[in-house]
């Protein structure tokens, strides 16, 4: 049984929404029937560390019932974010060591990103930024956004300028719309990226207000984060079409997560389903050790053997790279199964999805060939 029978999602406005996110044990207990290690963890996430909240929306996804549910796994604490193992990391991609300015972190020579804020609509278990999210910080205070915006336009290298979080969509309209225009003023950035979880999780958000206010800072990017099918509702869906038909280019990086989609029919009909909305499934990321998040990790083999299996099973356009973003904030590498059986001078063979392998045969060198 999920929660949308109990209509508790039904607020069109987004503040509303927002509002009455779930962000309190009892409240929680109301809704959902709570298994020993969720209560526990649950109560351990009020009282410190990255908060519990939950959108009205997206706890409507939940199964009352199971514990097991992909959605209730991705948003409600389990004791086991108490467990610490090797590779653990505060702060996996290495972005205090790669800070130019406070908020502002630049990992490769031609895209920054910015924290524009700690607050999300929904706090996911697995965030990789969970050392900084939902601190009850806010908003990039202005002299830090006047920091940032000078620090991009002292750097021509920089053309890619990626608004992060924290979730961006989660500012005021004016607020963004002004941060946006800042950005886009700078006579270098030619690409500037939402990443933004609100497409899944506050859909309503995604209104003509927020589009007009926006397109005209074109080209920007929506990165979005959709991580199972069961997120594919008809508000996700409007939402995701509204920026499409607006101009925005819509990308979805999923993380694979252990019991969440970490098999190949569940990641088969959310790319699917992706594709039909005209949202291109980007990355499928193995996740950060971000402290606290093992019992959410698969190992990198289950990576690799689900691209192996998807490869040639759904077409190019819905699969997405498989990639590690290596510890330590190094940067991204894409990675998965081995096609190639034998490289010699001239041949290689090649195995397909079938098994059957293939010779490719190199064209001569050229000055071999007759004249
Ligand atoms: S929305 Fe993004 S930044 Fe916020 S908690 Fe989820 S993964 Fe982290």
């Amino acid at each position: 049984m999920t929660l949308s029978s109990l209509k508790v999602h039904r607020h069109e406005d987004w503040r509303e929404q927002l509002r009455r996110a779930v962000r309190s044990v009892d409240e929680l207990q109301k809704w959902l029937d709570l298994s020993p290690e969720e209560l526990q963890g649950a109560r351990r996430a009020e009282a410190a560390g990255l908060p519990l909240q939950i959108t009205p929306h997206y706890l409507a996804l939940c199964d009352a019932k199971d514990p097991g549910c992909p959605i209730r796994r991705q948003v409600v604490p389990r004791i086991e974010e108490d467990r610490e193992v090797e590779g653990d990391m505060v702060d996996p991609l290495g972005e205090v060591a790669h800070e130019l300015v406070p908020g502002l972190v630049q990992r490769y020579p031609d895209r920054a990103l910015l924290v524009t804020t700690d607050q999300c609509a929904i706090y996911c278990r697995f965030c990789t930024r969970s050392r900084i999210v939902g601190s009850g910080e806010g908003p990039l205070k202005p002299a830090a956004v006047d920091a940032a915006i000078q620090a991009i336009a002292e750097r021509p290298a920089i053309r890619d300028v990626i608004l992060s979080g924290g979730d961006p969509l989660t500012l005021a309209t004016g607020r963004l719309r002004a941060l946006v225009e800042r950005v886009r003023a700078i006579p270098h950035v030619e690409v500037i990226r939402l990443a933004t979880r609100v497409p899944v999780c506050l859909p309503q958000r995604v209104d003509r207000e927020l589009v007009e206010a926006l397109r005209p800072s074109h080209p920007i990017w929506v990165m979005t984060h959709f991580n199972h099918p069961k997120e594919l509702t008809p508000e996700s869906a409007r939402a995701c079409a509204m920026l499409v038909d607006a101009g925005f280019p819509v990308m979805n990086q999923s993380v694979l997560l252990a019991g969440v989609n970490d098999d190949e029919k569940t990641l088969e009909a959310l790319f699917r389903g992706l594709v039909r909305w005209r949202v291109r499934p980007y990355y499928l990321l193995m996740m950060d050790p971000a402290r606290g998040t093992s019992h959410l990790r698969t190992p990198f083999a289950v990576g690799i053997e689900l691209m192996e299996r998807l490869q040639g099973r759904v077409s190019g356009l819905a699969l997405p790279k498989l990639i590690v973003d290596t510890p330590g904030g190094l940067g991204k590498v894409p990675v998965g199964p081995d096609w190639v059986v034998t490289r010699g001078k001239g041949r290689t063979t090649l195995r397909t999805h079938r098994g059957v392998e293939v010779d490719y045969i190199d064209p001569p060198d050229p000055s071999f060939l007759p004249t």
